[in-house]
């Protein structure tokens, strides 16, 4: 049973393959049309605007662009309506701002060193056991 914590309301939720509970999921299915339906009366929009306007908030409608819901109307918005997703700053394409970016690499390169540190402590142990068998082995393949 996979249980989660629906990113919305907090409450929690068996998950079933949504990313929200169903009570959310109608929320968000009314919101998705209010948004709609505002972009295409209000041409030359912007995200700020159709928060303030329809009480839809950013998250949800910047939620809504990025997921492709919003794919035919997102021509309504008059400038690009990109954010970072992890500091919420606007940013001119991709999904990340440029430190954020940074950051996850350097984040990712020490991950990435860590892992390799992590598999040589199982190499050392692994060579004292069933790996030397298998290394004496090849070696007298290759004397043949
Ligand atoms: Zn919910
Ligand atoms: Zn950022």
């Amino acid at each position: 049973m996979d249980v989660r914590n629906c990113p919305r309301c907090g409450n929690i939720f068996l998950f079933h393959g949504f990313r929200l509970c169903e009570s959310c999921r109608g929320i968000e299915d009314k919101e998705y049309e209010i948004v709609k339906a505002f972009l295409q009366a209000n041409p030359g929009t912007t995200v700020e605007i159709v928060a303030d306007k329809t009480g839809v908030s950013r998250q949800q409608i910047l939620y809504f662009i990025r997921s492709g819901r919003l794919s035919e109307e997102i021509k309504y918005f008059s400038e690009l309506p990109l954010y970072c997703e992890r500091c919420e700053k606007p940013i001119t394409q991709g999904k990340l701002c440029k430190e954020c970016q940074n950051e996850l690499t350097q984040s990712f390169l020490k991950t990435q060193a860590k892992l390799r540190e992590d598999r040589k402590q199982e190499e050392k142990i692994d060579r004292k056991g069933a790996r030397v068998h298998f290394l004496d082995k090849s070696r007298d393949v290759d004397k043949k």
